[in-house]
């Protein structure tokens, strides 16, 4: 695989322009990281994966893995942002040439922000299909009512991709759901209520309220009652990007860890002269390879237009393990100090903790294997 050292180079570049202090800042305040999303947007990174026709750079999915990766490597946090590279897809794939025309351009430049997925409900939680919100057709509108949550940077973003029901359940469990791009703009204090959850991780994340919602017709994405195909087909390249942003951390924390187990000097010799010290974290190490060969197989398979359903989800597990393995390593070689703020090991802590429930958590993927690559019968 490639190794993109050049997009490596310069994303590490503007990274080092928002050091730990920066992130702590925020951190403390629940703040959105508003100047850092600004410059990876300016920067074109986040446009990576849309085609030069509409402005992008169409690069394949593993350079904007490349670029989730370093961003975490360098300690910064990618979850501000990072489903703009990957949302815009279900637009690409199954929006109209008139979409395509008004909103990727615009996308592509920073213009406009499509950072918002409103998917999970609070009484359907991984079960989508159970989804409740409803979009009625009514002339040339839709009009949504209904309840999302953690729908994260709904409050940074202009636009929203949201799933709805369009038809009542019944026959077939995907029937019957449609995604909208909602312009946000429009709507805001007019039908859409946003509120913001506070959580173990500075994630900009929300609950919001649609209530008597009126959207364009035209906000419809393909065609009707087909959503829940369109949003499946873009969560390939959703768990290979995190899983990316997983292998990211693994490393910066591996290298925090050994940094400071060949300083931290304790009965007359570094702590990393100890094998207890060492062990833990080559084994992290170790694991984080062995998911970093699955991330990049799986996106060779994606780029080649293989189904890659399985190695994506083995990817973004196998990734999400390594990186909290290396976690629970790094705060664990740093002693008292992984719980002290300004290492930041504690932030990036809970922020990897994340990526073993979402977007998707890991007993779903191990029934996915179960079922669909093992043969079992299907457990719900
Ligand atoms: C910070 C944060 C940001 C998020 N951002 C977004 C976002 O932007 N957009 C969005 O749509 N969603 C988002 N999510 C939602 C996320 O995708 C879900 O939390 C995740 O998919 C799990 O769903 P749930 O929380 O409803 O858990 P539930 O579905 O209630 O599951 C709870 C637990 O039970 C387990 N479980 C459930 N059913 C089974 C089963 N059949 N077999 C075995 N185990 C099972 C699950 O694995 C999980 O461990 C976010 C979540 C968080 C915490």
């Amino acid at each position: 695989m490639e190794n993109f050292a050049e997009i490596r180079e310069e994303v590490r570049k503007l990274c080092a322009d928002y050091p730990g202090a920066y992130w702590r800042a925020l951190d403390r305040e629940s703040a959105y990281p508003t100047e850092f999303v600004r410059a990876l947007g300016e920067n074109g990174w986040l446009a990576a994966l849309i085609p030069e026709e509409y402005g992008g750079s169409g690069l394949p999915l593993s350079a904007a893995a490349v670029i989730l990766e370093e961003i975490q490597r360098a300690g910064c946090n990618g979850g501000a942002c990072h489903a703009q590279m990957y949302m815009m897809g279900a637009l690409l794939r199954h929006g109209s040439a008139e979409q395509k025309r008004e909103y990727l351009p615009q996308i592509a430049s920073g213009v406009l922000r499509l950072q918002a997925f409103g998917v999970t409900e609070p009484t359907s939680g991984t079960d989508t299909t159970a989804l409740k919100t409803t979009a009625r057709r009514e002339g040339d509108s839709y009009i949504v009512n209904g309840q999302k949550i953690w729908t994260s940077r709904a409050e940074h973003s202009d636009l929203m991709l949201l799933l709805a029901r369009t038809a009542p359940a019944g026959g077939k469990r995907t029937d019957g759901l449609s995604v909208f791009l909602v312009d946000m703009r429009a709507v805001k204090e007019n039908g859409l209520t946003i509120r913001p959850i506070r959580t173990m991780m500075n994630h900009a994340t929300t609950e919001v309220f649609f209530d008597n919602m009126r959207i364009p017709a035209s906000s419809l994405i393909g065609e009707e009652g087909k959503g829940f195909r369109y949003i499946l087909s873009g969560m390939n390249a959703e768990r290979i990007l995190i899983a990316a942003e997983c292998i990211g951390d693994a490393k910066w924390f591996t290298e925090k860890s050994t940094a400071y187990a060949r300083e931290r000097v304790v009965f007359g010799r570094p702590i990393g002269q100890n094998q207890g010290v060492q062990f833990p974290i080559a084994k992290a190490y170790a694991r984080m390879r062995a998911a970093e060969l699955m991330v990049y197989h799986a996106a060779a398979l994606f780029e080649a237009g293989q189904d890659c359903g399985a190695e994506a989800n083995m990817a973004k597990m196998l990734a999400a393990e390594a990186s909290w393995e290396a976690a629970e390593a790094c705060v664990q070689t740093h002693g008292g100090f992984g719980f002290a703020e300004e290492y930041d090991v504690e932030r990036k802590f809970r922020e990897t903790r994340l990526y073993q429930v979402a977007p998707i958590s890991t007993n779903l993927i191990l029934s996915y294997l179960a079922e669909h690559v093992l043969g079992m019968p299907r457990s719900y």
